[in-house]
């Protein structure tokens, strides 16, 4: 019964510097993280992400924005009613047609929350709102208590709290939480904020909010200089119990505090802290690789915790050290972030089962007809490639995990180029049934020629943004994975693309992002993000 109440007594801070804390890890991936451009995702990735979350074990799973759009409503909906273990959570606006929708869409939850926002800075209140602070107070705790009428569990985040002035935000947050709210959350919207400004606005909350321990403190920071896990543990240090963040910071802009990061640092330096999370740690590189993956956000190699360097010791002296005892040079082990030791593990002659079992240590929880195809991916490879390492079956299963409902298929290509003369191309593809050719001359190159042939083929004119080739194992014979970020009509998609051959990735990460644009026209996604209107800019 304890563990159900939201409102968790120690996060106020009132115990003696030897009891641990508990800090709940909000997490917003599937509504901060996924307003980050080109990072939509599709029903079936959210709930793929949702339910990683879950192994994770997360406290709080923010699940969308369900009056954004009916895709976002449908997802929401859906984790809600397949997702078990956190609490399920619906960002609404201090409106009522917001909150009962968001109700709507959580109410199937084990445990449903709702969090509601309103804007209380100058700027916020004179431009956006043309509201008086006495009419933001009173929305504020309207908001508060209509969502009260459907759960128990509200959460009240005064959005650009960073930049509202101190007396008015604690009259703000007395007034939500005198009207039941059982978090509050200070964002900082923009990303301003610097770790002792972060304490000291806490540290001002719970010294001068009367009733302040009734309710969980939270914050959202946003990495615009940086800054996002530092803001956070500063906060925690000033009685926070609950950070909101994102798996590999993923958010728009410079993102939000990565999840990865403020995790480690409370364990790593829980003799600082002296706080904890029940995250399971070994999951960290897991979900940050299945969120790359679905996203097509590539996680930076010096990427503190689950990049591919953060455990690379390559001074010599440094390596020296290691040999003789690990902790010289390690403050963290790879292991217990889930980066897994053994890396040579698969061949031509190894079955199903060795596969499937890899997978699950993984963190991929694989369909059967996933691993059927991930399977055929994998003897196709296997004739290719003699040895087949973890990152070799992780890119397959993310390349399976990604595809798309009605998708454009690689069958074939040829191309004969030289210098100095334009390339020549063929290229099959494949739709459901039907079999597609084309030949052309024209491009830079055999990659550009390849591009156009795609777009001749599928009618769809792109303007290619980025495009990245890297190794995805060791060796002469390694796969190539190529990630390109393509405009359409004015937004950004991504698209992955495996392959031991550069051109075919290429040609595989292109149909990738053809087929994302699809899905999002078709509607197959979760909907037009018509949003600048209804989403909040920048919580
Ligand atoms: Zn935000």
């Amino acid at each position: 019964m304890e563990e159900r109440h939201p409102v968790d007594p120690s996060a106020s801070g009132r115990q003696s510097a030897s009891e641990s804390r508990r800090i709940r890890i909000f997490d917003t991936t599937l509504r901060d993280g996924e307003q980050s451009p080109g990072c939509s995702m599709n029903l079936r990735e959210k709930l793929e992400v949702a339910q990683a979350l879950a192994d994770l074990n997360v406290d709080i799973i923010e699940a969308g924005f369900p009056i954004a759009s009916p895709g976002d409503f449908e997802a929401v909906r859906e984790i809600a009613r397949q997702v078990r273990g956190p609490v399920i959570c619906g960002l609404a606006r201090c409106r009522p047609e917001d909150i009962d929708r968001a109700w709507e869409a959580v109410r199937y939850a084990e445990r449903p929350r709702i969090h509601v926002f309103l804007a209380t800075s100058p700027i916020h209140r004179e431009y956006k709102l043309r509201m008086t602070k006495e009419e933001i107070i009173q929305r504020a705790v309207e908001g508060v208590r209509r969502a009260l009428s459907y759960c128990p569990d509200v959460e009240f985040s005064p959005e650009d709290a960073t930049r509202t002035e101190i007396d008015y935000l604690c009259q703000v947050v007395e007034a939500v939480i005198a009207a039941g709210a059982t978090t509050v959350n200070i964002p900082d919207t923009v990303g301003y904020a610097t770790p002792r400004q972060m304490y000291e606005l806490i540290s001002t909350l719970r010294n001068h909010v009367p009733n302040i321990h009734q309710a969980v403190i939270s914050v959202h920071c946003h990495n615009d200089l940086g800054l996002a896990a530092a803001n956070s543990l500063a906060s925690i240090e000033a009685g926070a119990g609950q950070v909101e963040c994102t798996i590999n910071g993923l958010g728009e802009r410079a993102g939000n505090c990565a999840l990865e990061e403020v995790v480690m640092a409370l364990r790593t330096r829980h003799d600082y802290y002296q706080a904890h999370t029940e995250i399971r740690t070994q999951r960290l590189v897991p979900t940050s690789r299945l969120v790359s993956g679905i996203t097509g956000m590539v996680v930076q190699r010096n990427k503190a915790i689950v990049g591919q360097n953060a455990f690379a010791h390559e001074a010599g002296i440094h390596q020296d050290g290691i040999l003789k005892e690990r902790t010289t040079y390690e403050i963290m082990r790879p292991e217990d972030v889930g980066f897994t030791t053994t890396q040579l593990v698969l061949g031509k002659h190894s079955g199903r089962a060795a596969l499937a079992d890899r997978a699950r240590a993984l963190g991929y929880r694989l369909t059967p007809e996933q691993l059927n195809a991930v399977f055929e991916e994998f003897k196709l490879l296997a004739d290719k490639k003699k040895e087949i390492y973890d990152a070799d079956l992780a890119a397959l299963i993310e390349q399976e995990i990604a595809h798309v409902l009605d998708r454009w298929t690689f069958e074939a290509y040829r191309v004969s180029t030289g210098s100095g003369q334009k390339p020549h191309v063929w290229l099959r593809l494949r739709r459901g049934e039907q079999v597609l050719e084309t030949e052309l001359a024209d491009g830079d190159g055999p990659v550009d020629a390849v591009f156009l042939a795609i777009e001749k083929l599928t009618g769809i004119a792109l303007v290619c943004k980025d495009y990245r080739v890297h190794s995805v194992s060791v060796g002469k014979d390694a796969q190539a994975e190529v990630s390109v970020e393509v405009e359409y009509q004015n937004r950004l998609f991504r698209g992955r693309g495996l392959s031991t051959d550069t051109v075919e990735a290429s040609a595989r990460a292109f149909l990738n992002a053809i087929n994302r644009i699809q899905a999002f026209c078709n509607g197959i996604h979760s909907g037009p993000q018509t949003a600048a209107s209804t989403r909040p800019p920048n919580s």
